[in-house]
């Protein structure tokens, strides 16, 4: 027999990380790696928060999971805080980001459906996007890794090119339910909607009776240095979907909807056995009490605008390796030359330099820090990134 017990659909590498602390993750030997990928965008507050450990600690101590079908002050308690906190009107709480999709495509379909336009169930959605990878999720993406030897996939899914407001607005008939898309696309190369566009679809969603659905998993959760990537448009959704950053690293999702996108699913439409359960819930409060006030989302705002300053700052160094950096906040990217291959410099950074971070498509290097990063984690990024080029380009 050669699979391994653990069916072998990720290509792992050689750091097996056994314990965290703060930004930094300690392998099995006992080696260090600053960690600017954070599980991909998930550990905002880095690795053994205590407000996060007490939460768990003190929430399993005291009520770990009940059944959905009892009353939840705990969900009533978080959902209440994300709803005067956005657009949203009502939450329902996943385990994961794909989840969280799907719950926003099946809202969206019920909403015509008890709209009185049962026709209405195409989504629209972008090319390089990334929405999850369950059956429904990889429907709404053309990347062919993804859907190969998966189909036949979901029908009701229309894929046009990313940031083409044109494009968007030719696909619409009368058979659109609404639009899917993520305000700054994380695996697709950590690229920001332009402003045009993401108002574009706005504009269209209203004037044709269509919903907005975006997906925020990896670009929400003051990420970008506010609550949600969307603000930074003067825009609001009808749908929103999160995960990634708003447990912490403990997983969990939810599906935020005004009451008028909300308002086919009733009791008996949508379910989930472990969504919102109290233990998630206490770790929900916990992250949103340190990471979601003023203070705290300005500082990521400074930090993102330092580092991305000391990124630009390493191009002209290193301009054989290095063409641009991009994103906002502490979703940033670094965009490689075409004579190099992102996977391999993050290969590189990682067991070279002890560095970590993610490649995404463009040929972009994903920087992800944990929200919490002072700037001497910055300086050391920086030392790594421009140590890192120096023996990659000497090696080319
Ligand atoms: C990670 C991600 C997802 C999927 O989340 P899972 O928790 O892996 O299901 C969906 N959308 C975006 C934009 C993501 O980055």
């Amino acid at each position: 027999m050669t699979i391994t017990p653990l069916m072998p659909v990720y290509p792992r590498c050689g750091v097996r990380p056994v314990r965290g602390e703060g930004c930094y993750l300690i392998g099995e030997r006992g080696e260090r790696y600053l960690d600017f990928a954070s599980g991909i965008a998930v550990n905002i507050l880095g690795h053994g928060h205590p407000a996060v450990v007490k939460a768990i600690a003190d929430q399993a101590a005291t009520l770990m999971h009940v059944s959905n079908l009892y009353g939840s002050p705990q969900g009533e308690h978080f959902a209440a805080r994300l709803v005067e906190k956005t657009f949203a009107d009502t939450v329902f709480f996943t385990n994961s980001g794909a989840e969280a999709v799907e719950c926003a495509i099946k809202t969206a379909r019920r909403y015509h459906y008890v709209n009185g336009s049962p026709e209405r169930t195409k989504i629209i959605s972008f090319s390089s996007a990334f929405h999850g990878r369950t059956l429904g999720t990889i429907s709404a993406t053309n990347q062919p890794k993804m859907r190969d030897g998966f189909e036949p996939l979901l029908s009701g899914f229309e894929v046009v090119p990313f940031n083409d407001l044109a494009a968007a607005t030719a696909a619409v008939d009368e058979t659109t339910a609404g639009f899917l898309v993520e305000p700054i696309q994380g695996e697709g190369g950590m690229t920001p909607s332009s402003h045009e566009f993401l108002t574009g679809l706005r504009k269209l969603c209203d004037n044709h009776g269509m919903l907005l659905i975006l997906d925020e998993v990896q670009c929400g959760y003051a990420r970008t240095g506010l609550f949600f990537a969307h603000e930074h448009y003067g825009i609001t959704p009808d749908i929103m979907a999160v995960a990634k950053g708003i447990g912490g690293g403990f997983p969990m999702g939810a599906c935020l909807a005004t009451e008028e996108a909300a308002k086919g699913m009733i009791a008996g439409t949508h379910g989930s056995t472990y969504g919102g359960n109290p233990l998630a819930m206490a770790v929900g409060e916990a992250v949103m009490d340190v990471a979601i006030n003023d203070e705290f989302l300005a500082n990521v705002r400074a930090k993102g605008e330092r580092l991305r300053a000391s990124l630009e700052q390493l191009i002209p160094n290193h301009d054989h390796l290095f063409e641009s950096v991009r994103g906002v906040g502490l979703m940033l990217g670094l965009k490689l030359k075409e004579s190099a291959e992102s996977r391999a410099f993050v290969a590189h950074l990682r067991d070279n330099h002890g560095l970590l971070t993610v490649s995404a498509g463009e040929n972009v290097v994903r920087i992800l820090p944990p929200l919490i990063i002072e700037d001497s984690h910055i300086a050391e990024c920086i030392e790594k990134l421009s140590a890192g080029a120096r023996d990659f380009e000497a090696a080319a």
